[in-house]
């Protein structure tokens, strides 16, 4: 067994370190082989895979993915972890630690195609950096199998018209095949957080129904129907494209859509039928 997953073990390192933990970094450390394996065990990784884990933390997680992958970079933002990093990972040298905040990293030279993101998700960034891989980065993402809480993984899977359904949702569903492989109960985590947790697993589609331009017009229409997930379709998309509603209306009636509806229960083919639309009549006026 790791020492890792031995809480007395991982609290006498964090104290001969001198770390007291902060909540504001969601810094709950997994101390339980069994899901660590399972979680391992989901990412179905090889020696041809590179991962990046978000959040190492003390390394329980990374230790597991150097022993299964051919290459690891994970990105912690605590710089009082990274000492401990360098203690608890000395023996793996396929493991690379970045001090950096997820949110603003590079991706771009952080992926490549071979690229499976496995991580313990700090709870407060899990949903804008879901958003941000899906909308700007899924296709050098090859697998996500990711910890999160369960209700955002709840969101990501949500089908339309319910009160789990929103943004998130509909770029998954739209962007990538997403499922949750298990729930993790709040006790195998060091300290124990508030809420349940859910391992999500998620495999960006490398083609989608739309083009690169098409999709940037996608992304506006939902961002502004769930601004105002309460109102008409109809009136969302006045006030975010400024057309006049006769023609979106009449862009509606072409799409076989009924924009009265709100737009809280338009499912994600009926929001790229109408990206499209709209991106074929804003690029016809100019
Ligand atoms: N992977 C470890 C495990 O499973 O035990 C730790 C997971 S803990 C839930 C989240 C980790 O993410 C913490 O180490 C925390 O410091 C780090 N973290 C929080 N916000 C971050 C951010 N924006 N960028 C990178 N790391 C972050």
């Amino acid at each position: 067994m790791s020492k890792l997953s031995n809480p007395s073990y991982v609290s006498s390192l964090l104290s001969r370190h001198g770390i007291r933990l902060k909540k504001k970094w969601g810094q709950n450390f997994l101390v339980d082989e069994n899901i660590l394996d399972k979680i391992v065990s989901v990412a179905a990784l090889t020696k041809a895979d590179n991962v990046l884990e978000i959040g190492p933390g003390i390394g329980s997680l990374t230790e597991k993915l150097a022993q299964q992958a051919g290459k690891v970079t994970a990105l912690e933002i605590d710089i009082r972890l990274l000492p401990v990093l360098n203690e608890t990972l000395a023996e793996y040298d396929n493991v690379t630690i970045i001090h950096q905040d997820a949110m603003k990293a590079d991706y771009h030279q952080l992926l490549t195609d071979k690229t499976v993101i496995v991580a313990n998700l700090p709870y407060n960034v899990a949903t804008p950096l879901f958003y941000l891989w899906l909308k700007e980065y899924r296709l050098a993402i090859n697998k996500c199998v990711c910890m999160v809480q369960k209700e955002v993984a709840q969101r990501l899977v949500a089908p339309p018209g319910g009160k789990d359904y929103g943004t998130l949702s509909v770029v998954t569903r739209y962007a990538a095949a997403a499922q949750i492989a298990f729930e993790v109960p709040r006790t195998v985590f060091f300290p124990r957080p508030e809420v349940t947790s859910a391992v999500i697993e998620l495999q960006p589609y490398k083609k989608t129904a739309l083009s690169q331009a098409e999709e940037k017009i996608f992304f506006q229409v939902v961002e502004a129907v769930f601004a105002q997930r309460r109102k008409t379709a109809l009136n969302t998309l006045q006030a975010a494209f400024k057309l006049p509603k006769e023609e979106i209306t009449a862009l509606g009636r072409i799409a076989g859509i009924d924009l009265s509806r709100r737009g809280e229960t338009l499912n994600e083919h009926e929001f790229a039928v109408l990206a499209k639309l709209f991106y074929n009549k804003i690029n016809a006026d100019y």
